[in-house]
């Protein structure tokens, strides 16, 4: 089993450090973990739920010394990003130039609107907004940084009932990946944690199946992480994605070529 998508105490809303995964990892057989905290920024932007620039030397550190300790698994050093065009270049000279970071993933929190920024996690409630989420999300696939899209239907948080409106979003998203190469993320903590109750009744927020059943009409491939936070959590809902995958006839990516940056 691999898994592409962990975070650690540093993000302030999760626990354990690389090695605690690591060993987790290594208990439930897995062959490749990847370590992707939510990045700092330049500006410490959105603190409250990432680590400080600071904080960067001793989580490269963290990784590295679990990689030295843990030698029969494959540990990626990774990093979950927010793009926005001012964080860019600190992306691609600080993250993966001068600390060589094996890759970053697009996770899409948070989306311009109007003058001010909303949370994709919340504040996506009509159609408008959902169009701007979805431009500034092809956007940010187009940056050409990510090795995958983290949560692509994280919409399905806080747009509770599918329409025409989530249909063209989500055709929009599925057209760019398939443009792009861009893998997409089924991801395993909405699986296993994130229920919302819509006016049909209670669903999974995300992954939202009705995203997926389109997404098998798209020359696209997936990928099935566990975006754990607690280092026991570090399989959850990949088993259970991989099994949406295969009923789906989705593709499964392959990122091997991320072991060799
Ligand atoms: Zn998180
Ligand atoms: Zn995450």
């Amino acid at each position: 089993m691999k898994n592409y998508h962990t975070h650690t105490f540093r993000c302030n809303h999760a626990d354990g450090d690389a090695s605690d995964y690591a060993e987790a990892a290594l208990n439930k057989g897995f062959t490749l973990l990847g370590i992707s905290d939510h990045t700092p920024l330049p500006d410490n932007r959105w603190l409250y739920m990432r680590m400080g620039l600071s904080a960067l030397p001793a989580y490269v550190r963290a990784i590295e010394e679990a990689q030295s300790k843990y030698t029969d698994l494959i540990i990626l050093k990774g990093m979950e990003c927010e793009w926005a065009p001012e964080y860019h270049n600190f992306f691609e000279d600080v993250l993966l130039g001068q600390y060589g970071f094996d890759y970053l993933i697009l996770g899409s929190h948070f989306f311009p609107y109007g003058r001010s920024w909303l949370s994709s996690h919340g504040d996506i409630t009509d159609a408008s907004r959902l169009i701007a989420y979805t431009d500034f999300l092809i956007e940010s696939m187009r940056s050409g940084l990510f090795a995958f899209v983290a949560h692509p239907d994280l919409f399905g948080l806080c747009y509770m009932d599918w329409d025409k409106n989530t249909e063209a979003a989500s055709k929009e998203i599925l057209s760019a990946a398939e443009e792009l190469k861009i893998p997409l993320e089924i991801n395993g903590y909405g699986l296993a944690k994130r229920r919302v109750r819509a006016s049909t009744g209670e669903r999974t927020a995300y992954p939202w199946y009705q995203f997926w059943e389109l997404a098998a009409g798209y020359d696209i491939t997936v990928v099935v992480n566990s975006d754990a936070h607690y280092p026991s959590h570090v399989d959850q809902g990949i088993l259970k994605g991989r099994e949406m995958a295969k009923s789906l006839g989705l593709t499964l990516a392959n990122l091997e070529a991320l072991q060799g940056r």
